[in-house]
């Protein structure tokens, strides 16, 4: 791995390794050798020029200029540093600080942080030295504080990156605290290109304190550093220019060598260097349809998603008792993922989530999430589409199945490693314990969906809200990763909530089928009435989009004609109306409400009752 690093750092990136190994063996050992010779005073020596005696010539008191610049390298390098040490750990603290934060404190410091980082880091410097005062300390607290906002500004940056993936939210509806997700997922994450950065700050903290020391805000006499050497050669600069170039030539190395090393390390692990349109339609009156049964384990009405300028989801009702497996089915954008998150309570501000009822276990689930915490974080799971960003890349998996039980149920340690790996046998990881040990990226896909399972089968939960499990594996792990699904629920009398886009999945997994269009669900089934008997267009159409053994090769894959309308532009009456071969002019002027039929289920269309064959809705497309 690290020749293969070195393949990629290229002539320039190894010359810059060497530089940078020289710089520092020079720090480590220069002043044991030469420390001697760079003080020795030489009054007969006095303002000579390069010679084989004295390469870079003498200095005023004719003490050898390069023996000095030689000896210089540790307190030059040491107080940089230290110097870069202080502004790193100081950012860190800061970015980080604006994730833990609430968000109006956390914007306050970002704003801050963004305030500061408009001046350059040398003006900085230079504003703080006046205040820390003249002196190597003053400057390393100088050239530190300057170092941090820009600091600062990386890791909110790359925290804010990581705090939108999977794993996140999965620790966040496990109950997992603040702190805790920050130390322990989102840290860990941006670790390298903190690291990177950091190596690459130290090039720019050299040259600031060589400037601080140069301008005589740094290092003062006795002692002296690169940037001391510098002004002192500069006096002499007509005589013997040498005397001000090897001390500068120096600062100019040691930095590249540093800026270069730091670039090096982040291609060797693949970095780099660093509206308000108006709402769509008001919402439609509340469905029809009655409140959700009183004894369901998940009850919705009128659930409502919206963002600055847009409405997602538009009055969502649905209800499901233990046991239950109900799927919801639709085109990207349809929002049936955005209900589910909602349901968890995973829509971070700006978005905004109110239903007349949301209740989980007959807990309210409405107003101030923490008080519902416990209850989300033991009873319901959540399984995301990828896998690959469910789990935290750089925690062994185990662990990360032990922290529910370890943040809901205070077991300890051993208590919960030994529940994660009898979860992991319980979704067929064979060699659990083994298995238990290792990092995600050593799992196979469909094994980090079964994990994931694991996970949210860690505390028991009463139910499981699945959003396209199965979307990024194969067909064979597809099947896997459903049957589990299924065992599950019916072992464990576990309510599913199963999102896709795939209707025939839909079709197999579950007992009911919610299909949404633009926000809203338009239909409601039985999964055994959705290839026969489906009332809505839009569902006919999505069944009659998915080839079956009488479908005819010969022809195209039937589509629906169309796109799905901007949810920040919804068309007057109907959102399908202009897909729809039934569409007439009430239509497109008025929304059919989501009416209940005689047989207990729901349907939002004008013509529901008139039937249509599946192929026709699309035979323009199949033509
Ligand atoms: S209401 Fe009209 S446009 Fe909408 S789905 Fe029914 S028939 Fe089509």
């Amino acid at each position: 791995m690290a020749a293969r690093g070195l393949r990629r750092a290229g002539p320039l990136g190894i010359s810059a390794l060497a530089l940078l190994v020289l710089v520092i063996v020079l720090a480590l050992v220069a002043p044991l050798i030469w420390q001697q010779r760079a003080d020795a005073i030489n009054a007969a020596e006095i303002l000579r020029g390069p010679s084989g005696a004295h390469p870079a010539g003498t200095d005023l008191l004719g003490r050898d200029i390069f023996a000095r610049v030689l000896v210089a390298t540790r307190l030059s390098v040491g107080l940089a540093l230290l110097a870069t040490v202080l502004g790193v750990t100081a950012g860190l603290l800061v970015g980080a600080t604006t994730a833990v934060l609430g968000r109006r404190a956390g914007r306050w410091i970002g704003t801050l942080i963004n305030i500061t980082v408009a001046f350059p880091n040398l003006l900085l410097a230079l504003f703080f030295a006046v205040i820390f005062g003249v002196g190597a300390k003053g400057a390393v607290l100088a050239i530190g504080f300057a170092t941090a906002p820009g600091f600062a500004r990386i890791t909110q940056t790359l925290a804010s990156g990581v705090a939108g993936r999977d794993f996140i939210a999965a620790a966040r509806i496990a109950g997992v605290g603040r702190f805790r997700i920050l130390t322990r997922h989102v840290l860990p994450n941006i670790a390298e290109p903190l690291v990177v950065t950091a190596t690459i700050a130290m090039g720019g903290a050299m040259l600031a304190f060589a400037s601080l020391s140069f301008l005589g805000l740094g290092v003062q006499a006795p002692s002296y550093d690169w940037g001391r050497l510098l002004g002192e050669g500069l006096q002499q600069i007509y005589i013997h220019p040498a005397g001000a170039l090897i001390p500068g030539l120096a600062v100019v190395l040691a930095a590249m060598a540093f800026n270069l090393s730091g670039e090096v390390v982040a291609r060797a692990i693949g970095l780099r260097s660093t509206s308000t349109g108006t709402l769509g339609d008001p919402p439609p009156p509340a469905p029809s349809d009655p409140m959700p049964e009183a004894d369901a384990l998940l009850a919705v009405h009128n659930l409502q998603v919206s963002f600055p300028g847009v409405r997602p989801v538009r009055g969502v009702s649905l209800s499901l008792r233990r046991g239950e497996a109900v799927g919801i089915v639709g085109e990207s954008g349809s929002g049936k993922s955005l209900t589910a998150l909602a349901i968890a309570r995973l829509i971070e501000p700006p978005g905004e989530v109110t239903a007349d009822r949301l209740e989980f276990l007959g807990e309210d689930l409405r107003g101030d999430v923490s008080a519902h915490r416990r209850l989300l974080g033991t009873s319901l799971a959540m399984v995301f589409q990828d896998p690959m960003t469910s789990l935290n890349p750089v925690q062994r998996v185990g662990r990360q199945l032990a922290e529910v039980v370890r943040t809901h149920q205070r077991a300890d340690r051993r208590t919960a490693w030994a529940r994660a790996v009898d979860r992991l046998s319980a979704v067929r990881i064979a060699d659990a314990a083994k298995r238990a040990g290792q990092l995600p990226h050593e799992f196979s896909g469909g094994m980090r969906q079964r994990a994931m399972i694991g996970m949210g089968v860690m505390a028991n939960p009463a139910l499981v809200i699945a959003d396209e499990p199965t979307t990024a594996l194969d067909v064979t792990v597809q099947k896997q990763v459903l049957q589990l699904l299924q065992n599950i629920r019916s072992a464990e009398n576990v309510g599913l909530l199963f999102i896709s886009h795939d209707v025939t999945v839909v079709g197999q997994v579950c007992e009911r089928v919610l299909v949404m269009y633009a926000g809203r669900i338009v239909e409601d089934l039985p999964a055994s009435a959705l290839r026969e008997h489906a009332r809505h267009p839009y569902t006919r159409a999505l069944v009659a989009a998915v080839p079956d053994m009488e479908t005819d090769r010969n022809l195209p894959l039937a589509v629906i004609p169309g796109r799905p309308p901007d949810p920040r532009d919804l068309p007057v009456g109907c959102a399908f109306a202009a897909r729809c071969p039934l569409a007439t002019d009430r239509c497109r002027e008025e929304d059919p409400p989501l009416d209940s039929l005689e047989t207990g289920r729901r349907v939002a269309c004008w013509h529901a009752e008139q039937t249509v064959p599946h192929l026709s809705l699309i035979k323009g497309e199949q033509s």
